[in-house]
């Protein structure tokens, strides 16, 4: 390993400092970018090559039970799920050197480390999913916001999670019951609170831990026509709630995948694209942002924290489907979906997409995701940026949509196209800013951590909105990754010996008395109630190969 690197004269895109295209050096030392390399550091000739920070997936399901499951259903002509060795190179081919893995319950938490252990190359951090949690809803139904925060803050630092995360708020507690959660505002059974008064109460508990990333959420009622009506209610509801002043991120919540959560219609013979009544959201609403959860077209194992979403596709294709229901905390489901551009359903969906992360003005209220491997592959990222980037690479795929698209869809009328300054922002330091990791990650800044790609495209001689199939190709595998100083791939080849990068978790301080009171409470409860107990969702540093502390004083 070189201690000091020196990439030089490369185009360099770094937008957390404004730095858009301009020939410069970046000077690696002691896994820090530096002001000056060593005078004997390894040199990099970048001349006519993009620069940019490592590149973030901030929504991907690559590790965790679930994920588990999935691998067991798949089946052609679904691509088998990758094992944690091919994800660490697909993700490092293509630049991205940390991803947030977006699923995981509570008490399976040991088994996601044990995954990432054996994952190589690339950081990783998970969201844990709290949103059918018994203890949450017991909390929040009595209005005690503290100890609910209390609660939290020890099961992130116990499971050694990064964030919050909400899929189907109530909907896991539903369905254990047989139901889905049908309307935002009905009784989750058993509990005296709605699906709302978990999202409020959630985001209130988060800015009160000063969590670095903001409530994540799969809003209810995904993939349903109509359900755009959620999306904006759910939205709704935590208008007057305030962001935390302690916080970097600018969000105060985070929409999953909001392509699936964009549909119009009563039905699947009126559905339509609602993609404007979210876009218009967002324009008007700084403290909203989304991942895109973009469509490819492609057969794949999908495979969702929301059983009831699972059984009502299930239902709908009439198809084998297989679901596993995690004590209180979670439920998930899995089943094959096939993406076709011929099917007018689908073809909406893709065209959904690309709509909002075309229409949203500001390029740090998106993110760029597919769901991997629901609405996409990770390997699917450079198509579509190449859509992003150029309208006729759009436009290709437009010319193969069911005619009714064609005609009816405002995307093909859509002429913005995305700049490369604008795709580095998507990519990497929208994310970082928004999980609050913009001082060490996603930037090119003296003292951030050195995670640096360069990718063999020459902007400056070849335009990327024509040139598309040279970008999705220079893109799809970078000709040098810098991770954490360490150069992983040189000239397209990855290095045979594993680096494995580090676990960023969140330990959100809460007062001892407090803190102690929540915890002695919660073990009578599980001791009387559950199977399992306090022990059970305990992970101890040693099954973290490389543990990222991140200390947060929060508000209690
Ligand atoms: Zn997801």
């Amino acid at each position: 390993m070189a201690d000091s690197i020196l990439i030089k004269n490369g185009y360099v895109y770094d937008p957390i400092n404004n730095i858009n295209g301009e020939t410069l050096d970046i000077s690696i030392k002691d896994r820090k970018i530096v002001e000056k390399a060593s005078a004997d550091a390894e040199v990099i000739d970048a001349s006519n090559m993009i620069v940019m920070p490592g590149a973030i997936d901030i929504h991907t399901h690559i590790s965790s039970q679930t994920v588990n499951f999935g691998r067991m259903f798949t089946k052609p002509p679904s691509q088998p799920l990758y094992t944690t060795s091919q994800i660490g190179q697909e993700y490092i081919k293509q630049g991205y050197t940390l991803f947030i893995e977006a699923a995981v319950a509570a008490h399976l938490a040991r088994h996601t480390h044990l995954e990432f252990q054996d994952i190589p190359f690339i950081d990783k951090a998970f969201l844990v999913l709290v949103g059918s949690d018994s203890h949450v809803m017991d909390f929040l139904k009595k209005d005690r916001i503290e100890e609910c925060a209390a609660y939290l803050s020890w099961l992130l630092k116990s499971v050694k999670g990064y964030g919050l995360k909400l899929a189907n708020p109530g909907g896991a507690e539903m369905w254990a019951w047989g139901k889905d959660t049908d309307s935002l505002e009905k009784q989750i059974l058993g509990y005296d609170l709605n699906p709302l008064d978990i999202v409020t109460g959630l985001v209130r508990v988060n800015e009160l831990l000063n969590l670095p990333h903001s409530i994540h959420i799969h809003p209810n009622q995904a993939g349903r026509p109509g359900n755009i009506d959620t999306t904006i209610e759910t939205l709704e509801s935590i208008q007057d709630i305030e962001k935390s002043s302690q916080v970097r991120r600018n969000q105060l919540i985070h929409i999953a995948h909001a392509q699936l959560h964009s549909y119009g219609g009563q039905d699947w013979e009126n559905f339509e694209s609602k993609s404007q009544t979210i876009v218009d959201y967002v324009n008007t609403h700084e403290q909203v942002e989304l991942d895109i959860g973009q469509i490819t077209f492609h057969t794949s194992t999908a495979i969702f924290p929301d059983g009831a979403y699972a059984y009502y596709l299930a239902k709908m294709a009439n198809s084998r489907w297989i679901s596993n229901n995690i004590e209180l905390e979670g439920n998930f489901g899995a089943i094959t979906l096939n993406f076709s551009p011929e099917h007018y359903i689908d073809a909406i969906k893709w065209t959904i997409g690309l709509e909002i992360a075309l229409q949203v003005t500001n390029p740090w209220q998106v993110q760029l995701s597919t769901d991997h491997p629901n609405m996409g592959l990770v390997t699917d990222y450079p198509k579509v940026i190449s859509w992003l980037i150029s309208k006729l690479a759009r436009d290709e795929i437009v010319d193969t949509l069911h005619p009714d698209v064609q005609n009816n869809a405002i995307l093909p009328h859509l002429e913005r196209e995305y700049s490369l300054h604008e795709i580095a922002i998507i990519t990497r330091a929208s994310q970082a800013k928004s999980l609050g990791l913009d001082i060490q990650r996603g930037h090119l800044g003296i003292g951030a951590v050195a995670d640096v790609v360069v990718y063999n495209f020459d902007p400056k001689a070849n335009d990327p909105s024509k040139e598309y199939k040279l970008l999705e190709k220079a893109f799809s595998h970078a000709e040098y990754v810098i991770k954490q100083g360490n150069p992983i791939i040189k000239k397209r080849i990855i290095d045979p010996n594993v680096f494995t990068g580090s676990t960023l978790w969140v330990d959100a301080k809460v007062n001892e008395d407090l803190g102690n009171k929540t915890l002695e409470n919660l073990e009578r409860k599980l001791e009387r109630y559950s199977s399992i107990n306090t022990p059970n969702l305990y992970v101890d540093s040693s099954y973290l190969k490389n543990s990222e502390k991140i200390m947060i004083q929060s508000n209690l």
